[in-house]
C-alpha cells in the first residue's frame, strides 16, 4: 500500500540541466561566456522566482507572476513548460454525432495519431465518393444514351431537352441528398504530431472565442449548402494548453466573464466548445466537453492584481504560488557576472550583433546600476537593457567592428532615449535660460515615467494672522498627515495654512502657504518643507541647489529611489549642491557636485540656516 502512495507522489526526476558552472570571471569577451541550455537557468536575478517555478512545474501548480514589465515573467512561464515531463499528450478530434446534430462528438487519440485516424476516414470517403461519382456518371450516360436514341429514332429534339433536364435534376438531387461523404470527415482540434515538449500557449490579449473556443459562423444555414456543425468547431487556447501551460499576461484586460469561464475550465479540467457571439448560428452548437487540464500562469503588473477576478486569484493563492519578480538585484561580483551572461544570451538570441568586450559589459553594468530604483543595486529591467545591447550591437555592425566596445555602448545610450526623455531634453534647454532664485522656491529631483527630472517647487506665504492647516487636496492622505505632523514638530503647526495649487475653498484669515505643485509625490513633500524653512528664515535658495528624498512622520529623511539617475539629471542641469538622504550615500557623485547627506528634518533646517555661506545662499 505504502508503495502505491509513494509512487503516486514522487514525480519522476526531471533532468537537472547543466552542471552548475563556475563564473568565468576573467573573460575578455562575452563569447567566452557559455549560456545554459535550459531557459530556467537563463533567468537572471530572480532566484526566488526560479526556485518557486521549479517546484510549481514539478507539482503542476498554477502561478501568478507579478512584477514590472521586462523582468522575466514570460520567460519563467515558458520555463515551466520545459520542466514538465512530455507524457500522455493527446490529440483531440471532433466528429459528427449523427442524430444529435448540434452536439458534435469529441474523441481523443494518442499524440500524433489523429492524422492517421482522419486519413482513414478520408480514404473511405474518397473511395465511396469515387464509387458514387462513377455511379452517377453511369446514370448520366445512360440518360443521355436514351435521349439520343429517341432523338435519332423518333427525330424529336424534345427528347434531347428532356434528357438534359433529367440530368440537371439528378445532379441537383444528388447535391441536396448530401451524398458527399467528405463532409463527414472528423476535424482535428489539437494536433501533437510534431510536439517535442509540453505545450506553452500564450493567450495574452485573446478575445473570448480564441481563448475559450468558438463555432465559426456559417453564412449558409440552409438550402443544403450549410457545413456540418463539427466542421465549424474551433478550439480555444485553453484546449490547446491541455497538459501544458496556459500563459496569460496583462490578465486584468480579460473580461470578468472570460475569467469566470477560465476558472470553470481550470477547475473542471474540461469545457465544451460553443459559439461565443450571441446572434451567430454557432451559439446553437455545443460540443461534448473538451479536456482543459493545464497549468495556469497568469502575469501582470502590480496594479493589475486588483483587477483579477477574486475567485481566480483565490484559486491560485490556495492551490498554487504567487510570485513577485524583483525590480533590483544586489550589486555583487556574481550578479555582475550574471549580467555579462545576460549580454551573451541576448547576443546569441538576436543573432545579428557581435559579442561585447569586457569594457562594453562594464558600461552595461553601470547603466543597470543607474536604472535601479534602489541605491547600490542593479536593475532587473532586462528588456530595457536588451534594447541597449541591441542598439550598441547595431552601431558596431554599422561601423563594421568585429566586437562591441565601450564607445558603441556609450553612443547607444544617447540613441535609445525614450520619447519622454527626448521631450525632456528639449524642455531642459529652455529651462536653463531663465534662472532666478527667490525665497520659498527650490528645485527637487523626481523620477517619473522612466526618467529623472528636475522640478521647480515653489511655496509662497500670504502674511496675516494664522489659523490652521487644511488638507491640501492634491496630497494623498498619508502625505498630508506627514506634512501636518512635521509642521507640528517644527513648532509651525497652527501658524500656516497650506494650500496646494492655489485652489482654496475655505477663506481663512492666516498665513497661507501656496505651492505650484499639483503632484502628490513624497519628493515634492520634502521640497515643500525646504520652502517652509526658506520662508521661516527668509533665505533664498540658489538656482543650482536641489533637494531629493522622502520624509516620514518622525521627521526622518528616507532613502529616495532612482538616486543615481536623479544625480545625473541634476548634473545635466548644472545643479551643484544637492541635499540627499543619508540612506542613499554613495561615492558615485558627478564631478563638481557637492552632496550634503541629511538624516532628519532638523539636519535639513540646520543646513539651510548654518551652511548658507558654504552653499552661497543669500540671506
Ligand atoms: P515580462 O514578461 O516580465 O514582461 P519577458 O520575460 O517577456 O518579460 O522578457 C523579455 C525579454 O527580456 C526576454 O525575452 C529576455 O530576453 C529578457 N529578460 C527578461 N527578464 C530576464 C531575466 N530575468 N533574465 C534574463 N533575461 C531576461
Amino acid at each position: 500500500k505504502v508503495k502505491v502512495i509513494v509512487e503516486k507522489y514522487i514525480v519522476p526526476l526531471i533532468d537537472q540541466g547543466d552542471v552548475t558552472q563556475e563564473p568565468i570571471l576573467g573573460y575578455e569577451t562575452t563569447e567566452e561566456i557559455p549560456i545554459p541550455s535550459r531557459l530556467i537557468d537563463q533567468v537572471v536575478g530572480q532566484d526566488h522566482a526560479v526556485e518557486t517555478i521549479k517546484i510549481a512545474a514539478r507539482q503542476k501548480r498554477s502561478v501568478l507572476l507579478i512584477g514590472e514589465p521586462g523582468t522575466g515573467k514570460s520567460m519563467l512561464g515558458q520555463a515551466i513548460t520545459e520542466l514538465l515531463p512530455v507524457s500522455n499528450l493527446e490529440d483531440v478530434i471532433v466528429e459528427s454525432s449523427g442524430s444529435e446534430r448540434n452536439v458534435p462528438k469529441i474523441k481523443t487519440q494518442p499524440a500524433g495519431k489523429a492524422e492517421a485516424y482522419i486519413q482513414q476516414f478520408e480514404n473511405e470517403a474518397r473511395g465511396s465518393l469515387i464509387t458514387f461519382r462513377w455511379m452517377m456518371g453511369f446514370v448520366y450516360v445512360a440518360v443521355l444514351f436514351v435521349a439520343f436514341f429517341y432523338y435519332f429514332t423518333k427525330d424529336e429534339p424534345i427528347f434531347l431537352l428532356i434528357g438534359i433536364v433529367v440530368i440537371g435534376l439528378l445532379y441537383w438531387v444528388s447535391k441536396k441528398m448530401k451524398t458527399n461523404p467528405t463532409v463527414q470527415i472528423p476535424k482535428i482540434l489539437v494536433n501533437h504530431t510534431n510536439t517535442k515538449r509540453a505545450p506553452f500557449i500564450d493567450a495574452t490579449g485573446l478575445h473570448a472565442g480564441a481563448l475559450l473556443g468558438d463555432i465559426r459562423h456559417d453564412p449558409y444555414q440552409s438550402g443544403g449548402l450549410e457545413a456540418m456543425p463539427h466542421q465549424l468547431v474551433e478550439p480555444g487556447a485553453i484546449h490547446q494548453a491541455h497538459q501544458g501551460v496556459l500563459y496569460i499576461d496583462e490578465v486584468s484586460t480579460l473580461s470578468l466573464e472570460s475569467q469566470q469561464f477560465l476558472l470553470t475550465a481550470f477547475q473542471e479540467k474540461k469545457l465544451p466548445i460553443t459559439g461565443r457571439s450571441p446572434g451567430s448560428s454557432g451559439s446553437m452548437i455545443r460540443t461534448e466537453a473538451v479536456s482543459t487540464d493545464f497549468i495556469m500562469v497568469l502575469a501582470g503588473n502590480v496594479p493589475d492584481v486588483d483587477k483579477i477576478h477574486p475567485a481566480l486569484r483565490s484559486r491560485i493563492h490556495g492551490y498554487g504560488y504567487e510570485i513577485y519578480t524583483k525590480t533590483t538585484m544586489e550589486d555583487t561580483e556574481y550578479n555582475r557576472y550574471k549580467l555579462a551572461q545576460f549580454v551573451s544570451q541576448e547576443i546569441r538570441k538576436d543573432g545579428k550583433i557581435p559579442h561585447f568586450t569586457r569594457e562594453a559589459v562594464k558600461v552595461i553594468i553601470g547603466r543597470a546600476k543607474e536604472m535601479s530604483p534602489r541605491s547600490n543595486q542593479l536593475t532587473t529591467s532586462f528588456r530595457d537593457l536588451g534594447g541597449l545591447i541591441r542598439a550598441a550591437g547595431d552601431i558596431a555592425v554599422q561601423s563594421e567592428d568585429r566586437l562591441v566596445d565601450k564607445k558603441h555602448v556609450q553612443q547607444a545610450l544617447l540613441k535609445v532615449k525614450t520619447l519622454e526623455e527626448q521631450i525632456l531634453f528639449e524642455v531642459d534647454k529652455s529651462r536653463l535660460s531663465t534662472p532666478y532664485s527667490q525665497v520659498g522656491m527650490v528645485q527637487t529631483l523626481i523620477y517619473d515615467k522612466g526618467i529623472a527630472q528636475v522640478l521647480n517647487v515653489s511655496v509662497t506665504v500670504q502674511l496675516s494672522d494664522i489659523v490652521e492647516i487644511k488638507a491640501p487636496e492634491c496630497l494623498t492622505n498619508g502625505d498630508r498627515i506627514n506634512l501636518e505632523a512635521l509642521l507640528y514638530q517644527m513648532g509651525l503647526y497652527g501658524k500656516y495654512y497650506i494650500q496646494i495649487d492655489g485652489e482654496s475653498q475655505i477663506d481663512v484669515e492666516g498665513h497661507k502657504i501656496w505651492t505650484n505643485q499639483k503632484q502628490s509625490t513624497k519628493e515634492v513633500l520634502l521640497a515643500i518643507l525646504v520652502n517652509v524653512f526658506s520662508i521661516k528664515h527668509y533665505i533664498s535658495l540658489p538656482v543650482n541647489f536641489a533637494v531629493c528624498g522622502d520624509v516620514d512622520l518622525m521627521g526622518t529623511i528616507r532613502e529616495t529611489s532612482y538616486f543615481e539617475m536623479k544625480l545625473k539629471a541634476a548634473d545635466r542641469l548644472a545643479m551643484t549642491t544637492i541635499i540627499a538622504p543619508l540612506g542613499n550615500v554613495t561615492d558615485d557623485v558627478p564631478k563638481g557636485m557637492e552632496v550634503m547627506w541629511v538624516e532628519t528634518v532638523d539636519d535639513l533646517e540646520e543646513i539651510i540656516v548654518n551652511h548658507n555661506k558654504k552653499m552661497d545662499i543669500q540671506v
